[in-house]
């Protein structure tokens, strides 16, 4: 008896039935030799997919594209987007495939989608493909942000090509396979809404409704209801990449979606020493994507967002410019909601008091002006609070300051009850481990010499962050004084 084979992935395409005029059907470039680096066999479970089925080489040729799953349809997806402040009419998957959407375990739609998978008609001069580096980049940071609690795009693996690509050097290729909530960008707005064609932008946001703020559809104003969904989404994100001190890099406007999980790991990393104006990205020359200038940003793409709503929102321009910048208005607001909500809890301080933003604007102006490392210095309160206040101290070049702070500190959570819950509950929201600059660089340069093990050594810790353990001091500590200032670069 014959058992028929089981398809890999049973995918839907939604996407592609109704947002005709948003994409172009392509098939993804034969990837030579395809070899898995790393699986995500968490996330394939809950996908519901077997890891050890996509492991084999049936499931790798899938990853690689040298494979499409039956009865699908791969897309581009097309784009446009603001990027540092200029406009781009044409972007798109230049070097991207969109395989289908996979119905989860919970039955929520992702997006299954390929990253360096060949040139398709929105390359421009791109050459289509993606090197081993950037592409576990952003598996190991996509992953430490999901263990953070912070929603984001993961990846399901990277597989190498065994084609070289040429950047500065000639790197090794590959493909990551990406699974999202969906692609959707403020950047897929943009496009629609200048295609001369006004259905079509009422049928991408009917769609977003649909999958991301299903809510919105029973309101007074649906389209009115999505803007606010989205607002409201990004301003909750961005709160908490700046809780952990995430610097996204390259926060254009097609690397913003509709569902409100990160996206596109560039040249984004983790600021150490306290600094709002921090600025890793090789090519912000002006600091628009500094840390602290993260969120006017998100608003300012939402206000993009906004405009191509505008036309749905009511046939009177000045109607629906009144009604949009009102919820627009609202950003400032809801992100600081959930920006105080957060750092009072890193600051153990469950129940809201009036003294409790002095106290937070104080310990971050010691943290900047002391040059303390951001995470380090969270992480130590929780064992300055139960009498032990050394480690916090070292962090300080003069402690005395951190003292008198540590005093009010500590008389505010007098009223917090027990404090080793307290101090627990610090524990599970003040990080350990983040991707370290220094820790990611010298995982991703021994992986591209085919050496995984200092990155699956680093993915094992960053997917626990919170969770101290001892001999792991060397991933919690910032890096070395000789690792030099950090630079990220987009051309990945
Ligand atoms: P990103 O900086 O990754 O957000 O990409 C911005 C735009 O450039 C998107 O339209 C990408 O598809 C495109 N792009 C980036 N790298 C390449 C490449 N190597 N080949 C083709 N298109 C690319
Ligand atoms: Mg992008």
């Amino acid at each position: 008896m014959s058992v028929a084979a089981q398809p890999l992935f049973a995918l839907d395409n939604s996407y592609v039935r109704e947002l005709d005029g948003l994409y172009e059907a392509w098939q993804a470039a034969p990837a030579p030799a395809a070899r898995l680096l790393v699986l995500n066999e968490e996330l394939a479970a809950e996908l519901g997919v077997d890891a050890d089925a996509l492991a084999a080489p049936d499931g790798v040729a899938v990853l690689a594209g040298n494979d499409t799953p039956e009865g699908t349809t791969p897309v581009a997806q097309a784009y446009a987007g603001h990027q540092f402040g200029g406009y781009s009419p044409r972007l798109g998957d230049g070097r991207a495939l969109l395989l289908g959407e996979v119905l989860d375990v919970h039955g929520r739609r992702r997006d299954l989608h390929l990253k360096g998978s060949g040139r398709t008609p929105f390359a421009r001069g791109g050459d289509g493909k993606a090197a081993v580096g950037p592409m576990l980049r952003e598996y190991v940071i996509g992953e430490a942000m999901h263990a953070l609690g912070i929603p984001t795009t993961r990846a399901l693996a990277v597989v190498a090509t065994g084609e070289g690509v040429a950047r500065e050097t000639l790197l090794p290729g590959a493909v990551l396979s990406r699974v999202a909530a969906s692609h959707l960008r403020v950047g897929t707005f943009e496009y629609a809404a200048r295609r001369d064609d006004p259905a079509l932008v009422r049928r991408l946001a009917d769609y977003a409704i649909a999958r991301h703020h299903p809510g919105a559809s029973e309101a007074e104003d649906p389209y009115l209801a999505l803007l606010e969904g989205v607002v409201d989404v990004q301003a909750s994100l961005v709160a908490r990449w700046m809780l952990v001190g995430f610097i996204h890099g390259v926060m254009n406007t097609d690397n913003m979606t509709i569902s409100g999980e990160t996206i596109d790991y560039g040249p984004c990393a983790f600021m150490e020493a306290f600094d709002p104006a921090t600025v890793f990205s090789s090519i912000d020359h002006g600091g628009r994507y500094a840390y602290g200038n993260q969120p006017p940003i998100a608003q300012w793409n939402l206000a993009r967002l906004a405009e191509t709503l505008l036309p749905l929102i009511d046939a009177d321009t000045d109607t629906a410019v009144a009604a949009a910048t009102d919820v627009l208005g609202s950003f400032p607001d809801r992100f600081h909601r959930y920006w105080s909500h957060g750092m009072r809890a890193k600051l153990g301080m469950t129940h809201d008091r009036e003294e409790d933003g002095a106290l937070i604007d104080d310990l971050l102006a010691l943290l900047r002006a002391q040059r303390v490392d951001y995470t380090s210095g969270f992480r130590a309160l929780s064992s300055a609070l139960l009498g032990d206040a050394a480690r916090a101290r070292s962090l300080f070049a003069e402690p005395s300051a951190f003292d008198a702070w540590a005093e009010r500190w500590r008389a505010r959570l007098s009223s917090e009850g027990d404090l080793k819950t307290v101090a627990e509950a610090m524990d599970r929201v003040n990080p350990a481990y983040i991707a370290r600059n220094h820790r990611v660089e010298e995982a991703l340069a021994a992986a591209t010499g085919d050496d995984l093990e200092p990155f699956n050594r680093l993915l094992q810790v960053l997917v626990r962050p919170f969770d101290e353990r001892p001999g792991l001091e060397a991933y919690a500590a910032p890096a070395p004084p000789d690792f030099g200032e950090y630079r990220t670069f987009c051309g990945t």
